[in-house]
């Protein structure tokens, strides 16, 4: 059948979806097979996705500091399920995360990561400090150029990086197999058909599925190329992605600049805490841990479970309710810190993409003063961040129910708060396993035609149209349902009217683009209509509302109902609606 548009042939034994934390990693270690390994990325390796201006923590079981403290794996296992995921966790991944997490942490060593420091009097001179756990297991490192090191390594051995190419649909064979994927050069206007024996998905989080407070996506700490297209290409191809439910409700941070600087328990750790606009303290400071008395005996676990669960709740405050009470303005306050605090926490929010700009901003431009100013506390954008726990059902190999499809990362539903190390771990492991998948081939899957065929005309409409819409038209039609009728309180009704209104806008929708950029606008569209459908649907399903961990509310079903919350709910595409089925979890 002639085409439209040129199409490009690239055939590779394994391709890795977005080049991020986990599609990096998974391509590295793919590598280590000897067979072809090639990563598609929309944006470039060298600075895309959650960590392309940087990150400065991951947390890891760290023998040095653990062992000594009587802190075992298991300690870690039960900690992250229990306090961090509140029950809401795939253990075997967890245990995979934590199991593998140091591993890994040498490995970014060798690329040439620096996680070790002069200065530091703690075991291995790493910087260790308190974040979702109980003990501290966190490591403070220089990650501004993770991804730089990352495309390195990923080119030194041999993988193929594809930049600018926008995926969009999985390609798979008669028997169901992964026959590879489509994409679209939002340079060049072209296809790019790559086929191969396994395929990772790893393009990350959902952005862009409601509007945000500045308007403007690019002032934001959110990487804006993320717009579920991993989760939604794999829902049209058969997938079951579990958990859409969970986009979160707006919280608070600094600023509307949204460019964030963290919170009390992670970047600006230890000084930082929140305090009301009469000057009392909400959220307490942390303290560094008292590193002399490591090696003194163990540490009683169990009652330090139990001091970092209270300070959990003194944590996680509800900003909106105490602002209705009358309670704001808030402010994150790091006047208490020493000196010393606070050039550490400069160092840390200078590393981490969150605020680095920012900090430039408020040193710079505005005269702020860490040790006399505060800085308000206001209401940020929604998100559905891989702490939410959606994505694709994977197995304890990371492996989709279709057959050579892997996901890692923020990819991966049932995981919530793995962050870098969960991309770090699943994505070494799901390039290994799809190493062995496409070992056992002999050829190539056949996929058939029709998929190619539908993104070529999809792409030859939007661009001959006259009229239509612009992709920001559309897109904020989308984002004011979302917004609407699945916000911080869902009900029945409207979520059914959300429903109906995301079919009508489906109908509606004539894409017109000027140039590829535009087009690779609307295949986003596409996705977050996907996502929109998939977050209204689950939120319908889904029959119970409790603050923790993921602030999921039912107008019509206000109570907590164990029996509803510990499943993660599945859905897989049928016609133009949707199966659901619940995987229990342990309780
Ligand atoms: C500002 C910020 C700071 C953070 N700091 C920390 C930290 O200090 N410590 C920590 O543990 N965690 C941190 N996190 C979280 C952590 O960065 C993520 O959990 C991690 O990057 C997830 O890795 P990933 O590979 O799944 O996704 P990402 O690293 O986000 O990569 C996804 C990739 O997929 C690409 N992609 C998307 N769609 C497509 C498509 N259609 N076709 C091709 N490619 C596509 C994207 O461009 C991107 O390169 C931070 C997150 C943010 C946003």
């Amino acid at each position: 059948m002639p085409h439209n548009t040129e199409i490009v042939d690239v055939d590779t034994d394994v391709l890795v979806i977005g080049g991020g934390l986990a599609g990096c990693m998974a391509a590295i270690k793919a590598r280590e097979s000897n067979l072809s390994v090639t990563i598609a990325e929309k944006a470039n390796t060298l600075a895309s996705g959650c960590a392309g201006s940087g990150i400065d923590h991951m947390w890891a079981y760290i023998p040095e500091v653990h062992e000594p403290m009587g802190f075992t794996m298991d300690d870690m296992a039960d900690n992250h399920a229990r306090v961090v995921a509140r029950g809401f966790v795939n253990r075997d991944i967890l245990r995979l995360v934590i199991e593998d997490s140091y591993q890994r942490m040498l490995d970014l060593e060798k690329f040439g990561l620096k996680f070790r420091f002069e200065d530091s009097t703690q075991p291995g001179k790493f910087r260790v400090v308190h974040q979702f756990h109980a003990l501290p297991d966190t490591f403070n490192f220089e990650g501004r150029r993770v991804k730089v090191y990352l495309t390195k390594e990923a080119k030194r051995r041999g993988a193929k990086i594809y930049n600018r190419v926008n995926m969009t649909e999985l390609l798979t064979s008669a028997d169901g197999h992964v026959a590879g994927a489509l994409g679209y050069g939002t340079r060049d206007g072209r296809i790019y058909r790559f086929r191969a024996k396994a395929v990772v998905t790893s393009t990350g989080r959902v952005n862009r599925l409601n509007k945000t407070w500045t308007d403007v996506w690019g002032n934001h700490r959110i990487p804006v190329s993320e717009t579920g297209d991993g989760r939604a290409m794999a829902y049209r191809a058969g997938a079951k992605i579990i958990n859409m439910e969970f986009l979160s409700p707006a919280r608070f941070s600094i600023g509307n600049f949204e460019l964030n600087l963290g919170s009390p328990r992670n970047t600006v750790q230890p000084a930082g805490s929140v305090v009301d606009g009469n000057g009392r303290v909400i959220v307490p400071r942390t303290r560094f841990y008292p590193w002399e008395t490591l090696d003194k005996g163990k540490v009683d676990v169990p009652a330090a479970v139990a001091q970092h669960l209270e300070n959990t709740a003194k944590t996680h405050l509800n900003y909106h309710k105490l602002m209705m009470e009358g309670q704001g303005p808030f402010y994150l306050d790091l006047t208490g810190g020493t000196d010393e605090e606070i050039r550490y926490i400069e160092w840390s929010i200078s590393h981490e993409g969150k605020g680095p700009l920012f900090l430039e901003h408020l040193h710079n431009h505005v005269g702020f003063d860490f040790r006399k100013d505060k800085l308000e506390w206001l209401p940020n954008s929604r998100e559905m961040a891989g702490t939410s726990s959606s994505g694709l059902l994977v197995d304890k190999n990371l492996e989709s129910n279709i057959k050579g499809l892997y996901a890692a990362g923020d990819e991966v539903g049932g995981v919530p708060w793995s962050a870098s190390p969960g991309a770090f771990t699943m994505g070494w492991r799901a390039g290994e396993n799809a190493a062995k998948e496409a070992a056992t081939m002999k050829a190539l899957p056949e996929a058939a035609a029709e998929t190619l065929y539908r993104l070529d005309q999809f792409v030859h409409e939007a661009k001959s149209a006259r009229g239509g819409q612009h992709w920001r038209e559309a897109e904020l039609a989308v984002q004011n349902i979302v917004d609407h009728y699945a916000g911080n309180h869902r009900a029945e009704k409207m979520l059914e009217r959300g429903l109906t209104r995301l079919a009508e806008l489906r109908e509606l929708i004539r894409f017109h683009s000027a140039n590829p950029h535009e087009t690779g606008h609307c295949l986003e569209v596409n996705s977050l209509l996907d996502n929109a459908e998939m977050v209204l649907r689950g939120s319908r399903e889904r029959k119970e509302s409790r603050l923790a961990p993921f602030g999921f509310m039912r107008a019509d079903y206000p109570e907590p109902n164990d029996a509803e919350f510990f499943n993660f709910l599945a859905q897989q595409k049928n016609g133009k609606g949707a199966n659901f089925s619940k995987v229990a979890l342990p309780r």
